[in-house]
C-alpha cells in the first residue's frame, strides 16, 4: 500500500505543526511521499507565507525595498529550525535571496515557500527533498505535461525512494518555474499519487473533512464520511469547499480516492472521496447541502417557443457576449430562464435584457435578482421516489417560496432558488428535516450506483 500525504499550510504553522506531521507520517509505514504547502497562517489574523511572498513581488514592482519583508518571511523559517534542532542554513538561504530577488521571476520568488518548508521538512523527518521543479512539468501552454512528469519521478522514486515534494510549483521543459493556482498544492499531491500509483491520496488540513452544511448557518452540521466525486463537485460549486477543484481530476481518472483528514485531531476518521460510495450499509438519504447568495434571473416567455429553433442558442450567445457565464438554464415549454452571478451584470444586465428584448422579440422578459441558490446533493436521492417533493414541502411548510428548481441529470442533487432572505432559514429546514438524521438502506448491488451527474441546466 502506498500513500502519499499532502500536508496544507497550516499543517505546517510552525515547530508545533511540524511535530504532528512527523507523528503522523510516523504512525504509517505507506505513507512514503510527503508534499507541503508553503508555512502557513498560525492564528486567525496571521499571515501566509505566500501571501507574503506577492507582496515581496509588489514591492519589485513597485520599486520599494523588499529587505525587511524577506527578513521577516525567513523568521518564519528560523523559529521552526531552531525550535527543532535543524541543521538546514535558512539564514544563508534567505540572504541569497535577498540578494537576487531583483532578478529572479515573480513565480519563482512565490515558489520559495513551499520550497523551504520541503527543506525543513525532509531534515526533520530524515527523507529526501524532491524539488518540483526537477520533476513537475508544465507544457507551455500551462497545462501540466503528465508524461515527463511521470517519467521524472518515477525515476526519482528509483533514485531516492521516499522523499517529500514541495508543492504548488514545477517548471516548464526549460527550467522555467511555474506555479499552479492558488491552493495549488493539492494539485501536486494528487498529480504525485497519480504518477506513483499510490493506493490513497491523503490530504491533511485544518477541519475534519466534508461538513455537511456551512458550520455558520447550522450549528455542529455532521462531517461527511463518504462522499463520492460528483457530490463533491456538486456540493463545492456552491461554495463547500475543502480541497483545490482541480486536484480530484489527476486521482479520479486512475480511480485513487482522496481522503481529506485533520492534521489537529488524526483520530478523526475526516472523509474519503471515492468514484462510488454505497457499500451496502446503511447511509444519510442526503449527503450536504450547500448554497450561496446573489444570483440573478433573467426569465424569458414566447409563445409557441417549444415549436422554434435555437431561440435558447440566441439567448445564450448575447449573454456570452458580454463575457457573463451562465450557472443554470431553467426551462418551461414556453419559457427559459437564464440564472447568472449578481456581481457578474452588475453594469451590464440592462443592456442585456436590451439585447435579448431585440434578439428574440419575447412576449415577456422579467428580472429577479437576489436570489440564493441551494443545492441539496444526495446519491441516495437517485432512483428514490418523492425526495424532491418532500423537500419542497418542508420549505411549503415554512412559507418559504421556491423560485427556481433544477435537478442533475443523474438525479443526485436538487438545486433550488429561493430569496436572498430566506437563505439560511431554508438550509436549516432542509438540514433539520433531511441531512441531520435521514438514513436509507443502500442494497448490496447499490456498488454501481450512478455517479456522472453533471451541473443541471
Ligand atoms: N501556498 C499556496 C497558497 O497559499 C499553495 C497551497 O497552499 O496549496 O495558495
Amino acid at each position: 500500500m502506498i500513500k502519499v500525504a499532502k500536508f496544507g499550510g497550516s499543517s505546517v504553522a510552525d515547530a508545533e505543526q511540524f511535530r504532528k506531521v512527523k507523528a503522523i507520517v510516523e504512525s504509517d509505514p505507506d505513507r512514503r511521499f510527503v508534499v507541503v504547502s508553503a508555512v502557513g497562517r498560525r492564528f486567525s489574523d496571521d499571515n501566509k507565507v505566500t501571501d507574503l511572498l506577492l507582496l515581496v513581488n509588489a514591492h519589485i514592482k513597485y520599486h520599494v525595498d523588499c529587505t525587511s519583508l524577506l527578513r521577516e518571511i525567513g523568521r518564519r523559517y528560523l523559529d521552526i529550525t531552531e525550535k527543532l534542532g535543524l541543521a538546514f542554513p535558512v539564514a544563508e538561504r534567505f540572504d541569497e535571496l535577498i540578494d537576487q530577488v531583483q532578478s529572479c521571476s515573480p513565480e519563482y520568488v512565490v515558489s520559495r515557500g513551499e520550497w523551504f518548508t520541503a527543506q525543513l521538512m525532509a531534515e526533520y523527518l530524515g527523507k529526501p527533498f524532491l524539488d518540483a521543479r526537477d520533476v513537475i512539468i508544465f507544457h507551455h501552454d500551462g497545462k501540466i505535461d503528465l508524461e515527463r512528469t511521470q517519467a521524472r519521478i518515477r525515476e526519482a522514486v528509483q533514485r531516492l525512494g521516499d522523499f517529500v515534494l514541495p508543492g504548488f510549483y514545477g517548471s516548464t521543459v526549460d527550467g522555467t518555474v511555474k506555479l499552479f493556482d492558488r491552493g495549488g498544492g493539492d494539485i501536486s499531491g494528487a498529480i504525485l499519487a497519480r504518477c506513483i500509483d499510490a493506493n490513497l491520496y491523503e490530504n491533511w488540513t485544518d477541519v475534519s473533512g466534508f461538513l455537511s452544511a456551512d458550520p455558520r448557518i447550522v450549528d455542529n452540521p455532521r462531517t461527511i464520511h463518504r462522499i463520492t466525486f460528483d457530490e463533491m463537485r456538486e456540493l463545492s460549486y456552491l461554495g463547500a469547499s475543502v480541497l483545490q477543484e482541480d486536484s480530484i481530476f489527476p486521482v479520479r481518472e486512475v480511480g485513487i480516492p482522496i481522503q481529506i483528514k485533520n492534521t489537529n485531531q488524526p483520530e478523526k476518521r475526516g472523509t474519503m472521496i471515492r468514484e462510488t460510495a454505497a457499500d451496502g450499509a446503511r447511509e444519510h438519504l442526503i449527503t450536504g447541502i450547500a448554497g450561496k447568495r446573489d444570483f440573478l434571473a433573467v426569465h424569458v416567455q414566447k409563445a409557441h417557443m417549444s415549436s422554434k429553433v435555437g431561440i435558447v442558442r440566441r439567448a445564450l450567445t448575447v449573454v456570452e457576449d458580454y463575457g457573463v457565464s451562465v450557472e443554470h438554464i431553467p426551462t418551461g415549454v414556453d419559457s427559459f430562464g437564464i440564472v447568472v452571478n449578481g456581481a457578474d451584470v452588475q453594469d451590464s444586465i440592462y443592456s442585456i435584457v436590451h439585447d435579448l428584448q431585440k434578439e428574440l422579440k419575447p412576449d415577456s422578459i422579467n428580472v429577479v435578482d437576489r436570489l440564493a441558490l441551494i443545492s441539496v446533493v444526495g446519491r441516495n436521492m437517485s432512483r428514490r421516489a418523492g425526495t424532491s417533493g418532500r423537500v419542497f414541502g418542508v420549505l411549503g411548510e415554512a412559507g418559504i417560496n421556491i423560485r427556481m428548481i433544477t435537478q442533475s441529470s443523474q438525479e443526485i442533487s436538487i438545486i433550488l432558488g429561493v430569496n436572498n432572505a430566506d437563505f439560511e432559514r431554508a438550509i436549516t429546514c432542509i438540514y433539520d428535516k433531511f441531512v441531520a438524521g435521514e438514513m436509507v438502506e443502500i442494497p448490496q448491488q447499490g456498488e454501481g450506483q450512478p455517479t456522472g451527474a453533471r451541473r443541471a441546466t
